[in-house]
Parts: structure tokens; C-alpha cells; sequence
């Protein structure tokens, strides 16, 4: 017999198998708004101005050399500085364990293993939606998984109440994946408020929150103000993990730039936690890339690129804010009887447009619309030529 006989081709990745049938479509009308990735107004991808003037500084003065293993120190300072924020404590009192990630799916993967690793009895609670590859992640690395109540169907926003009970309930000392702004597929975050009392009983509960930060920056167009949920933690003094990615805020995607950190008791353990994490990423990849780590480092070290990168993202923050604005705004022009409200309520990258799949396979087969079949539109897809297009289709399926 032969050797792979018996391999079977993989079930397609739900996000990236919308981008291939979107490539196969010859039609001049076809929309993606599958994708999690930032488009311009003109639907093109977009290397930000402080990016490209990094590049040029590196230019010629960059040698090959391996990274640590633990990844850029210079990169990781300034990461920790965006998240935990500029004077924490934390970071003056060397308190967190740090590497560099290959972006925020490496972090995540890299913080399943340690945990697989060194508290094998422990589960992770995940939100009822997440980002699908949230449960391989953890799948592969053999940590049992839960799921907590997160989005309310009808209303289209948070499931507090479900949420508070879920988290009650959980045995002591569990741990909980959190989104830490911009939610995604749902666009739905908890309000500061909400935020503070889920922090209360993670705190009387003894929980974990591990944060993934996918989109600091996309949610209000603000990094300092997207961190506040770890913020509201920090404050009440707890011991948090953060995944950081700069794939979106930074339209870093492809070059894996991102930042795994767990904050311990004292430097001691500290120290102890991060050459466990290196040991990890050892027999994995050895090392981390260097190139984009760099551009992170140097917009982030630097106070005019800083300045111009934080205008970059507000930029893009608010492109989506706006289409937002006209989807809903066309919607509700044509006629359309349902609430469009939810759109411009929820924030982020995504609206979590409510549609059912059978919906959405005839905005795919009927008007050339590609997302995920789960009704999420990726905002960044919808630019000022196509919004009346999308929304006279939504309008036709949903009528
Ligand atoms: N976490 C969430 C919630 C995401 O939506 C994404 C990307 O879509 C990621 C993590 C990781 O992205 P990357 O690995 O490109 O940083």
C-alpha cells in the first residue's frame, strides 16, 4: 500500500477558503469581504507610511544575524510599553515574561503549549463566537477546551448576563481567552463598565484572562484607549497573559510580528516563565524573524514615527467607522424594514451582520459577495464604489 494512501485532503479553512473562491470568480462586480485584512478606499492593500520609512532605514544596514531566542528585546520592550502601558509598574519591576511571536496566532499557539506544558489540568474557556482558529490552536495543543456565553442573537450586542453566569460558575482558578478590544466575528465589546465587573468576579474567582490583542488600535482608532479592558485588570491586580499582534494595527500580516507576555508574582518567576517559553520555541523555530520586528521596533522607539504610525491607524480606524456609517445609511434608504442599528454599534474590523448561511450563499451566488458563511463582513472590504452594491444585495437576501 502506499505510504500517504490514507491521508485525506484537510476540510478547507473557513476564512482563507472564502479569499480562493473569491480569486476564481471572473465577474467585475465580486466583492471580498471575507478577509481580515485592511483594504484603502479603493479595496488595495496598504503598507502604512511609517512602515515604509522604517524599511528605509534598515535598507543596507541591516545584517542577518539570528535574533535571541527569546526574539528582539527592543521589540518586546516597546510591545510591553503599548499594553501594559508606558509607566506600569509591571515593567519597571521586570514582573513579565516575554518573547516575540510569530504574530498573535504564534502567541496564542505558544501560550496553549505552556500552559499544556505546565498546568496539564488546566482548560481554556472560549467566547460562543470566536476567531475559528482560536479553537485549533488549542485543540493542537491538547488543552481541553470550554466556551462561555459572549453574543446575544437577538440583540445583536453582549450576552452580559450569560457571560457573568458563565463565568461564576467555572470551577476556581480557570482560564478564560478574552478578546481585548474589537471582537472578533462578533464587533461586540464589553462597555468599560461591564469590563470592571467582569474583572470583579475574575478577581473573586480566582481566574486567568489570557487577552488577545488582535486589533489595538482598530477598535476606537486609539491603541492607549483599545487597552483599556487590560488596563481595568491591571488595576485590579491581577496576573494576565496578552497575546499582541501587529498584523492589523501595524499592516504587518505577513511578516509575523507579534509578542507573547505573561505577568507573574516577582522578577524571579519572571525570568523562570520566559526561558520556558524559549524552550518551547526552541525545537519549534529556534528563533523568531528579524525584519518585521525590526520595523515594530523602530516606528515604536521613534517619537515622529510613533506619532505618524498613531495617525496611520486612526486613518484606517476611521475609513471603517465611516463605511459603517454608509452601509447602514444605504440599508435603511432603500427601504429596508429589519434594524441595521447593529452595524454601527459594533466596532472593529467585523460586523456581525446577523444573516444566515443560506443568506450569505446567495449574496456568493447571486451577486458575487464572498464572506464567511456565519453572516460576518469584513468592514474593510467595503469601500465608497462598492457600499451601494453590497447593501442593495443584503437588502434583496434579507427581504
Ligand atoms: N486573534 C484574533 C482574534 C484574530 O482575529 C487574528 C487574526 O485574524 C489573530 C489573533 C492573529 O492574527 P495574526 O497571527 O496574523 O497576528
Amino acid at each position: 500500500a502506499s505510504l500517504f494512501g490514507h491521508v485525506e485532503p484537510a476540510p478547507k479553512d473557513p476564512i482563507l477558503g472564502v479569499t480562493e473562491a473569491f480569486l476564481a470568480d471572473p465577474s467585475p462586480d465580486k466583492v471580498n469581504v471575507g478577509v481580515g485584512a485592511y483594504r484603502d478606499d479603493n479595496g488595495k492593500p496598504v503598507v502604512l507610511e511609517c512602515v515604509r520609512e522604517a524599511e528605509r532605514r534598515i535598507a543596507g544596514n541591516l545584517n542577518m544575524e539570528y535574533l535571541p531566542m527569546g526574539g528582539s528585546i527592543k521589540m518586546i520592550e516597546e510591545s510591553l510599553k503599548l499594553a501594559y502601558g508606558e509607566d506600569s509598574e509591571f515593567i519597571k519591576d521586570k514582573r513579565i515574561a516575554a518573547v516575540q511571536a510569530l504574530s498573535g496566532t504564534g502567541a496564542c499557539r505558544l501560550f496553549a503549549d505552556f500552559q499544556r506544558r505546565f498546568l496539564p489540568d488546566s482548560q481554556m474557556y472560549i467566547p460562543t463566537p470566536t476567531w475559528s482558529n482560536h479553537h485549533n490552536i488549542w485543540r493542537d495543543a491538547q488543552v481541553p477546551q470550554r466556551t462561555f456565553t459572549y453574543y446575544h442573537p437577538e440583540s445583536r450586542g453582549l450576552d452580559f448576563a450569560g457571560l457573568m453566569d458563565d463565568i461564576k460558575n467555572a470551577p476556581n482558578r480557570s482560564f478564560f481567552l478574552l478578546h481585548a478590544c474589537a471582537h472578533n466575528p462578533t464587533g461586540v465589546d464589553p462597555t468599560e463598565e461591564q469590563w470592571r465587573e467582569i474583572s470583579y468576579q475574575f478577581k473573586i474567582k480566582n481566574h486567568f484572562p489570557f487577552f488577545d490583542m488582535a486589533y489595538q488600535g482598530f477598535a476606537s482608532g486609539d491603541p492607549e484607549r483599545d487597552a483599556k479592558a487590560i488596563r481595568i485588570f491591571l488595576e485590579d491586580r491581577h496576573q494576565i497573559g496578552c497575546a499582541q499582534s501587529y498584523a492589523k494595527n501595524m499592516g504587518l500580516y505577513g511578516q509575523r510580528a507579534g509578542c507573547l507576555s505573561i505577568l507573574c508574582e516577582d522578577e524571579m518567576q519572571a525570568v523562570a516563565v520566559k526561558s520556558q517559553l524559549q524552550q518551547i520555541a526552541r525545537p519549534m523555530y529556534s528563533n523568531p524573524p528579524v525584519h518585521g520586528a525590526l520595523v515594530v521596533s523602530i516606528i515604536l522607539n521613534d517619537p515622529e514615527l510613533k506619532s505618524l504610525w498613531l495617525k496611520e491607524v486612526k486613518g484606517m480606524a476611521d475609513r471603517i467607522i465611516g463605511m459603517r456609517k454608509a452601509l447602514r445609511e444605504n440599508l435603511e434608504s432603500l427601504g429596508s424594514p429589519l434594524s441595521w442599528d447593529h452595524i454601527t454599534n459594533q466596532i472593529g474590523m467585523f460586523c456581525y451582520s446577523g444573516m444566515t448561511p443560506e443568506q450569505v450563499d446567495r449574496l456568493t451566488n447571486e451577486y458575487h459577495i464572498y464572506m464567511t458563511r456565519n453572516g460576518r463582513i469584513s468592514m474593510a472590504g467595503v469601500t465608497t464604489g462598492n457600499v451601494a452594491y453590497l447593501a442593495n444585495a443584503i437588502h434583496e437576501v434579507t427581504k
